[in-house]
Parts: C-alpha cells; structure tokens; sequence
C-alpha cells in the first residue's frame, strides 16, 4: 500500500504574477499594465482561488515604475476589491541597481520579494550586491513585512540559510525556486528535488514555492503542487495559455493551476489560510 503523504491534504497557495517587469500588450495585449487593469485582474484571480498578488507598477507607455504613489494606489485598491489577499511588491530589478528598488516598502505591504544573490538573465545581468542585499531586508524588518526568498541560483540558497542564521530573516522563511530563465538555473528535475532536501537541512522550518518561467510554468506548478509546496502563475512569468494560444486573462492561468491542485487533491489555501501559513496577521491595514 502506497504510505499517504502529509503534503496531499495541507493547503497549497496560489500566487498570481500579473504584470512583471518584461511583458508589453504587443506580446499579449491581454496583459494588465495600468492600475485598475491589475486591480480588475486580481479580483478575477482571487476568486479563481489566488491569494497572493504579486505586484510591480508601470508607467503609461509600459516602462517599469517605482513610483510609491502608484505601489500606494494598486495597494488601496487590492484592499479594497480583494479583501484578505496577501500583497506582495516586488523590489526586484532588472532596471535598477539602488536603493529605488526598496522606496515603495514604506506602504507597508504584507509581503516583498527579496533577492538574495547576483546572476545572469538573458540579455543582462541581474545584481544584487550584498549591501543592498542588507539595506532591503533592513527596511522590510522596520516595516514588518514578510520577505519572499527568491533563489535564482545554488548560492541564493545558501545565503538564505545565513541570512536566517544570523537572525536577518526572522521567523519561518519563505523561499520561492525561479527555473526555466535562460543563462539561470534550469527547469531540471533533480536539481528541484535537491533543493526541496536542502532546505529540510539548512532551515528548522521553512515554507516553499517555485516558479517557472514561460513554457516551463505549468510544468514546475505540477512538481510543486505534487511534491507539496506552494505554486506562482501570472503573466510576468508566461504569456501563453498553451503552445497555440495566448493567455486571455490571468485569471485563465491561474484556473489552470488551480485545476492541477484538484487533480491531485490538494486543497487551495484560502486567504485565512495563506495568512496563517505565512505568518501573517489576519488583520492587517
Ligand atoms: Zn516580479
């Protein structure tokens, strides 16, 4: 008889990558770039079973932003239309080397992407020097907000691991695996079931996702949704629905995921719950 894995009935939390920094409306005009566009977006995720949105801004003509005024703005309105969803900024940047990238933490959101470690994208490089490394998680700490450990590379991982050591990261980490990006860690099999056992080693608890990147996504939301992590979808990372079809909304991807859940029994964490596997408060402004 085949031993019943734990993973099967804990709840497994889908977050929705919706704009990203990279994808312009002439790749999938489908994809939201204004304010209201996203927040449209994330209600429709949210009630497709998202609970986690994670955010970046844009300007009119579909250049990225940091404008705090707008991060202020998609803010208020996620509260407001998609009440209990966890917000996430990203302060990733492929634009940007500074202190820009950490301005928005102010707003407070409940979550941040953080990287933790350099590496190569596809047609650029993708710094993060140590000091801003520890200038970002300074002011995540100051505003209590909760990183989400992005791991582009092996030593990501083991910076983390430090990082959590010397007391930077406080309580239950939160790592999130990128694969499929070109020039960066591949969308290999064994090298995400190596990951999976490194984290077990290097952290006393920790909670995991992965992301995968254009037509890796689905793929890597099934090893993560089997393996019992936590799963992303979104337009940032894949613009397509399936090999001949564009994505008609990310409301579309995230039903997808959604449905790999259900095919393998997993329930999907609903915002109570993804607020109490994350550590969140249930109240929150
Ligand atoms: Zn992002």
């Amino acid at each position: 008889m085949k031993i019943k894995n734990n993973y099967q009935t804990s709840p497994c939390i889908i977050c929705v990558a919706l704009t990203g920094s990279v994808p312009r409306k002439k790749h999938n005009k489908n994809i939201p770039i204004s304010i209201n566009e996203q927040i449209e977006s994330a209600h429709e995720c949210f009630e497709e079973g998202a609970t986690i949105a994670h955010c970046h801004v844009r300007n009119n003509d579909e250049s990225i932003s940091f404008s705090p005024d707008k991060f202020f703005k998609l803010k208020e309105g996620l509260r407001k239309f998609c009440h209990g969803m966890v917000i996430q900024f990203s302060t990733g940047g492929r634009y940007s080397l500074g202190k820009e990238r950490g301005k928005m933490l102010s707003i407070k959101p409940d979550m941040a992407s953080l990287s933790v470690g350099s590496n190569n994208f596809p047609n650029s490089v993708y710094s993060n020097p140590p000091e801003l490394i520890d200038w970002l998680i300074e002011e995540m700490n100051k505003y209590k907000i909760k990183p989400e450990i992005e791991i582009f590379d092996l030593s990501h991982l083991f910076k983390a691991a430090e990082l959590y050591k010397d007391n930077k990261i406080t309580g239950s980490p939160y790592i999130q695996f990128v694969m499929g990006i070109k020039n960066a860690m591949p969308a290999d099999k064994s090298v995400f079931n190596f990951y999976i056992k490194k984290i077990d080693k290097l952290f006393k608890e920790a909670s995991w996702c992965a992301a995968g990147i254009g037509k890796y996504q689905y793929k890597i939301n099934e090893w993560c949704i089997k393996k019992g992590g936590h799963t992303r979808t979104g337009m940032e990372d894949n613009i397509r629905l399936n090999k001949n079809m564009l994505a008609p909304s990310n409301a579309s991807l995230v039903k997808l995921t959604a449905n790999i859940c259900k095919i393998n029994k997993r329930p999907i964490a609903n915002w109570k719950q993804t607020r109490q596997i994350l550590g969140l408060p249930l109240k929150f402004n």
